[in-house]
């Protein structure tokens, strides 16, 4: 299949945002951008084209799929009931990195839902995706738009390396601003659940719910045979082709650790530890900017393997903010190799 480039750097690109929803209408697949990472849409009410969001990843089936939409008279439409609480969080995070796992209603494919009876729905806040979404007419299932179990799509050009030939459009704007995906809390259950860290942190999500539970799948492998109540955590995700593993501890211990170490030959590091290191390296920034080791995060795990490093050693985030949503991602990275020193 040939791929279509359409490229729409804003809403002005008329031409290009009515090709992408017309192929949606019509079954079809397309990148998508968005603010947390690119998205792989088709149309939510169309099984076939659903199945092939999975083809394409080479997604297991069980992997539910968030439903994007671009106005809230759409949620009525899709899911079956909306608490006050969750409605409160919409309105403070819509459009936004947010998304909310709610009961569904039966016009949701259970291809959507992984089999579940609940949905994710988020509004994102890219104008061109919002665009794209109200064009079609459809809720959108879209998951990120990488091969699945390699690191998420956060520009244009990892959606080309890799989706080219398997889609039929990727829409290419700029890069994503948040660069990890959405924060996703589960309202099915009470008190609500943080299932996956993201874009809103859990300082945010706090001053509307308190009594918000962190599931343990955030910061550590869920323990084999035990059922996780979001399907895609249970996975390694978001890896290099080398070999990692995280390292915990100061910057000292870091660098001796990457120094003394002969299979190791890349570190992913943060600017303090630079001056201690005797190998090569790519930085994630400050150890204190989250938000910017976020941004970085998915080019930085895909320049592993273009540095073609054979051992690399990722320096741990701190777990405080948008750290948090960096440090789940690099646990599933490394398959759960964590070095505390
Ligand atoms: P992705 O779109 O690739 O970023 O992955 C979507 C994430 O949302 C996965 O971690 C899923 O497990 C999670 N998710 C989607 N739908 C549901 C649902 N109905 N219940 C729980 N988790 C969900
Ligand atoms: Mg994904």
């Amino acid at each position: 299949m040939k791929t279509k480039l359409l490229y729409a750097k804003d809403i002005t690109a008329t031409l290009q945002i009515n090709e992408a929803a017309d192929i949606l209408k019509n079954g079809g697949l397309v990148a998508v951008p968005t603010e947390t990472v690119y998205g792989l849409a088709a149309s939510a009410l169309n099984e076939k084209a659903v199945a092939n969001i999975f083809k394409a990843k080479g997604r297991p089936n069980d992997n539910p799929l968030i439903v994007h939409i671009a106005d809230f008279s759409e949620l009525d439409n899709i899911v079956a009931e909306v608490s006050d609480l969750a409605k409160e969080c919409m309105d403070a995070f819509w459009p936004g990195p947010f998304t909310a796992v709610l009961p569904k209603k039966d016009i949701i494919p259970n291809a959507v839902s992984g089999g579940l009876n609940t949905v994710a729905v988020r509004m994102p806040a890219n104008a061109v995706t919002a665009e794209i979404i109200k064009k079609s007419g459809l809720p959108l299932a879209a998951p990120s738009a990488n091969t699945s179990g390699a690191p998420s799509p956060s520009t244009p050009y990892h959606v080309i390396e890799d989706l080219s030939g398997k889609i039929d459009a990727i829409v290419v704007s700029g890069d994503c601003e948040v660069g990890v995906e959405s924060t996703v809390v589960s309202f099915a259950v009470n008190p609500p659940r943080l299932l996956r860290p993201g874009g809103i942190t859990v300082e945010q999500l706090k001053e509307l719910i308190p009594d918000l539970v962190i599931d343990p799948a955030v910061t550590a492998e869920p323990e084999k045979g035990v059922k996780v109540a979001s399907p895609g955590m249970k996975y390694k995700h978001y890896s290099p082709k080398a070999n990692t593993v995280m390292v915990a501890g100061s910057e000292q211990a870091f660098a001796d650790f990457c120094n003394k170490n002969q299979d190791i030959d890349l570190a992913l590091c943060f600017d303090e530890d630079i001056p201690l290191l005797k190998i090569p390296y790519i930085s994630l920034g400050k150890k204190a900017d989250h938000s910017k080791q976020a941004e970085l995060l998915f080019s930085a795990l895909r320049d592993i393997d273009k540095r073609k490093s054979k051992g690399a050693v990722i320096h741990a985030p701190t777990k405080e903010g948008m750290g948090l949503a960096v440090y789940n991602r690099l646990i599933r990275a490394v398959g759960f190799k964590v070095i505390e020193l």
